[in-house]
């Protein structure tokens, strides 16, 4: 087995497990560092394929394609979580891995991920697992209305999700057990959604990015506000929590931590072992991005500081709203737009995203209110 750190310097080439607009951003990062970068990803002319220096078009789980990205590859890093157990193995006892693939296995499952957080004395929402429509009965009960059912594998973006209200919504969960087992939680009456994006070198140098405010509409992050509306207190416990998290779990690479606040306290939601929506702000924000935080990290770099230099909003830009905002693409003057070379505008779909910054989040808020696109979530915003 590879297990020994190296430093990868710039000239090496970065292979990214994935081509979507995660992976993008970490070649682009990477890139003006000097690196190369070769992409495995199903579909030609993806976000990240467009960008790298070498595309290898194969399933994630085509050993063949593993090894070939392998062989081109000085490291190895991924843009999202579900990658094959086996190809997993492979890569972690052939190529040089640095995040290894603990922290994937526990993010995989929601069922691990929640025992891991509850582990590390981290607060949670009261859960209970269930594989039966009896047991999903039982423990709908137990942790009493409203509460939300998740499948614990291979869910996101609010997808394999069910909010339970009242008993007979119990039905409309049963189609998730058809896949695997699944989560029943709490359902947490937030104050706001927060999220830490942390990343840790193989040398033990750990970064935060400041602390982010999340606004989702339908389960998908709408907006990202910098610095977030709270006390400082606030800000200090959801650092503190970030910072147990990726200590206890040996953190290499870059994990987003997405938390709730209520009445003052933390309770995490979710982790996710890569660069996050919620940070894409620091490109243009922080002292360095997530992105190329993740590469300095992979690659045993020093860290870079991530103060932030401005206050900033970041909004995503869905299918449905990239027509008008490319009608109105002369109003967007503080905003910096970003779209990730999708070909298909699907409702929904992440197609990019737009950075404001200025001179407050309020000012910043009003300017993105006054544009004509989001209007039909600004409602749900304001709340
Ligand atoms: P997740 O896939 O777990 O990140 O959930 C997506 C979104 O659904 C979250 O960002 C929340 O807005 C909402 N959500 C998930 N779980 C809960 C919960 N237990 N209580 C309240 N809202 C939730």
């Amino acid at each position: 087995m590879i297990s020994l750190y190296k430093t990868i310097l710039p000239g090496s080439v970065i292979g990214i497990i994935g081509g979507g607009q995660l992976g993008r951003m970490m070649a682009i990062a990477a890139k003006e560092m000097g690196y190369r970068i070769a992409v495995l990803d199903p579909a030609t002319d993806s976000p990240c394929g467009q960008v790298a220096d070498v595309e290898i078009k194969a399933h994630y789980h085509d050993m063949e394609a593993i090894r070939k990205l392998a062989s081109v590859s000085d490291v190895i890093t991924y843009e999202f979580e579900n990658i094959d157990h086996e190809a997993l193995v492979w890569l972690q006892e052939n190529t040089y891995l640095p995040q290894g693939s603990e922290l994937l296995r526990i993010t995989q499952d929601r069922e691990i991920e929640k025992r891991e957080i509850v582990r590390l004395g981290v607060p949670v929402a009261p859960y209970q697992i269930v594989k039966t429509e009896m047991e999903l009965e039982e423990a709908v009960v137990q942790i009493g209305l409203p509460c939300v059912v998740k499948t614990c594998l291979g869910g996101y973006d609010g997808k394999g999700q069910v909010v339970v209200r009242n008993y007979r919504d119990i039905e409309k969960a049963y189609d998730l057990l058809l896949s695997d087992k699944c989560i029943v939680e709490g359902f947490v009456s937030f104050e706001k959604e927060l999220s830490v994006i942390v990343s840790r070198s193989p040398r033990g140098d750990v970064s935060f990015l400041p602390l982010a405010e999340n606004i989702h509409v339908e389960n998908i992050l709408h907006q990202t506000i910098v610095p977030a509306r709270v006390d400082e207190t606030v800000t200090e416990k959801a650092i503190l929590r970030a910072k147990q998290i990726a200590e206890g779990l040996n953190l290499v690479g870059t994990l987003a931590v997405e938390m709730f606040l209520v009445n003052g306290d933390i309770y995490v939601n979710e982790l996710a072992p890569r660069p996050h929506n919620s940070g894409h702000y620091s490109i243009e924000a922080c002292e360095s991005s997530q992105f190329e935080q993740h590469i300095r990290a992979i690659c045993n770099l020093p860290l870079g500081g991530t103060r932030l230099l401005t206050p900033v909003v970041m909004v995503n830009v869905l299918g449905e709203h990239v027509g008008i905002t490319l009608d109105n693409i002369e109003l967007l003057k503080s905003g910096k737009l970003h779209l990730y070379g999708k070909k298909e505008a699907k409702r929904k779909r992440k197609m990019g995203h737009i950075t404001f910054i200025g001179e407050s989040v309020e000012n910043i808020i009003e300017t993105i209110n006054a544009l004509p696109i989001w209007n039909e979530y600004k409602m749900e915003v304001q709340s």
